[in-house]
């Protein structure tokens, strides 16, 4: 179980996110829905260890506290990051970037076995293992990315606006193979601008307003919520 609790983030003066609680269990779908720029990379990478936290944020997984610890330190404990940009290297096939995704101490000795259930997630991958990613599509790619990351057997999948740059059925696509891996047992923490899709397949949300957490709720109290359908899914 992931547990934040005051998190906070400055970049010089600027408070990008501040006293952030959050929590996600096991085999549940969590959504941070926010603007542009409220502070949700800054939020994922906070807690991965990417950017540095304030003193006094508090970030524990599985009741070890990870807060300050390096990147590397924190992949190890099971959580795993999609960033925004996809991460993927373009010029090696499919095969070599999941293996690569494979590269931390506590996924090495299940290679085999993660790389098969990483290719049953996603057949598409099977099929095209030995493809440039650089020839592929931006929801292909996406696959890679995710598929990448669910190599290093992560109990905590942590993606950053996976639907941005996607046609909406490939999107639909993405976010029923993100629903699969819910219920292999994996948390899931998804930040998005795209409030309907995330909304669709969690279970809870938060809502993240320049730096601060101004709600949460179940996914289905959300969006049934005025001002949630007014400021996020366009509602009149
Ligand atoms: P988007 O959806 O546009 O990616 P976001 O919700 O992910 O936005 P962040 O990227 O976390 O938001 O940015 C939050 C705030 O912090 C913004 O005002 C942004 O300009 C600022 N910010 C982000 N990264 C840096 C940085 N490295 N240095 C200074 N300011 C930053």
């Amino acid at each position: 179980m992931l547990e934040v609790k005051n998190l906070s983030v400055f970049y010089g003066r600027h408070r990008a996110v501040e006293n952030v609680a959050a929590q996600v269990s096991p085999g549940e779908i969590v959504v941070m829905l926010g603007a542009n720029g409220a502070g949700k990379s800054t939020f994922l990478r906070a807690i991965a260890g990417q950017t540095p936290a304030m003193p006094g944020s508090s970030v524990v997984m599985d009741g070890s506290d990870i807060t300050h610890r390096p990147p590397h330190e924190i992949v190890e404990t099971g959580i795993a990051l999609v960033p925004e940009d996809r991460g993927v290297f373009a010029d090696l096939t499919v095969h070599e970037n999941l293996v690569l995704g494979a590269h931390p101490k506590r996924a090495r000795p299940h290679e085999v076995a993660n790389m098969e259930r990483v290719l049953t997630l996603f057949p598409k991958l099977a099929a095209r293992r030995k493809q440039l990613v650089r020839t592929m599509s931006g929801g292909e790619r996406q696959m890679v990315a995710v598929g990448r990351a669910m190599m290093s057997a992560p109990s905590i999948l942590m993606l950053d606006e996976p639907s941005l740059g996607l046609a909406p059925l490939v999107c639909g696509e993405l976010f029923r193979s993100l629903a699969r891996i819910k219920e292999t047992g994996v948390g899931i923490l998804l930040v998005e601008q795209n409030a309907k899709q995330g909304l669709a397949i969690a279970d809870r949300g938060y809502l993240l307003d320049n730096g601060h957490v101004t709600g949460s709720d179940s996914a289905e109290a959300l969006s049934n919520d005025e001002k949630v359908r007014k400021a996020y899914l366009g509602a009149g």
